[in-house]
């Protein structure tokens, strides 16, 4: 099985498309599965300091999740109903509130935030001068240690987002992957391999290989996202991750119903 889980719609603000257009184009290209996670809202800012633009708001997620149980129960292909929401340390308890309000199939974690600086946004690109790059990596991958032991997530998003913008350090990462996916299996969390580094600066995969390969050997699962933000973009580069994978020893995916993993072979 082939699953794209990791899809926006306009609703975040920054996407494009209703969830019905991303859903043709998964019909249309023959998946069997896939799950939308838009952006929940940004709970850890005071309403009047929320952004536009970055996230649902709060009125838009009982709409959003309204909409992808309606397309559940019409749609030939398999719709889970996920979200995608931000880690940041000292907000736990809000965070858990929102998510046990709605029935998720899925919660995938995200760090996108450093201390507020939003890192992934090429408006605000400028701040990586102001840092030592290993100690950014440093920092960033202790806060997805941090967000994979809180136990509030099922799946840890695009997990090497900081080379984004083809910041690397000179340093050799491989201890910061081992560390992390020792968290990650002991936190019983996935990994997600997601395709949009392809479509960035960096061109690569999230994650990277050395960081995939250290997952396999770890024994963490993985999902498969795109982290569409246009209908066309449903299911792009997941031929190229599913042969990554392959390479990196994987043979099975994971897939969730309620918060439960189903452990499935990849085709
Ligand atoms: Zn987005
Ligand atoms: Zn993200």
């Amino acid at each position: 099985m082939i699953t794209d889980y990791h899809i926006h719609t306009k609703m975040c603000g920054h996407a494009t498309g209703d969830l019905e257009d991303y859903l043709a184009v998964a019909i249309r290209d023959g998946l069997e599965e896939i799950g939308f996670s838009d952006h929940l809202p940004l709970y850890f800012l005071p309403p009047a300091a929320i952004p536009v633009g970055y996230a649902m708001t709060e009125a838009d997620l009982p709409v959003y999740v309204d909409a992808v149980q309606r397309l559940q129960e019409t749609s030939p292909v398999r719709v889970k109903l996920g979200v995608e929401a931000d880690y940041v340390p000292g907000c736990e308890s809000k965070l858990e509130k929102l998510l046990k309000a709605y029935p998720f199939d899925y919660v995938i974690g995200s760090v996108h935030f450093i201390d507020g600086w939003s890192f992934d946004n090429q408006e605000e690109i400028d701040r990586y001068s102001q840092w030592d790059i290993w100690e950014l990596y440093e920092r960033y991958f202790t806060l997805i240690q941090q967000a994979a032991m809180t136990g509030l997530f099922d799946i840890m998003a695009h997990p090497d987002l900081i080379k984004k913008f083809n910041y690397l350090p000179s340093q050799d990462l491989m201890p910061l992957y081992e560390d992390t996916v020792q968290i990650f299996k002991r936190a019983g969390v996935c990994m997600e391999v997601n395709t949009a580094g392809l479509r960035c600066p960096v061109q690569e995969i999230y994650p990277a290989p050395g960081f995939l390969r250290a997952a396999f050997s770890q024994g963490v699962e993985v999902t498969l996202g795109s982290d569409a933000h246009h209908p066309e973009q449903v299911g792009a580069g997941l031929p190229e991750a599913v042969n990554f994978l392959k390479a990196a020893g994987y043979s099975e995916i994971a897939s969730f119903k309620r918060r439960d993993r189903i452990i499935n072979n990849m085709l």
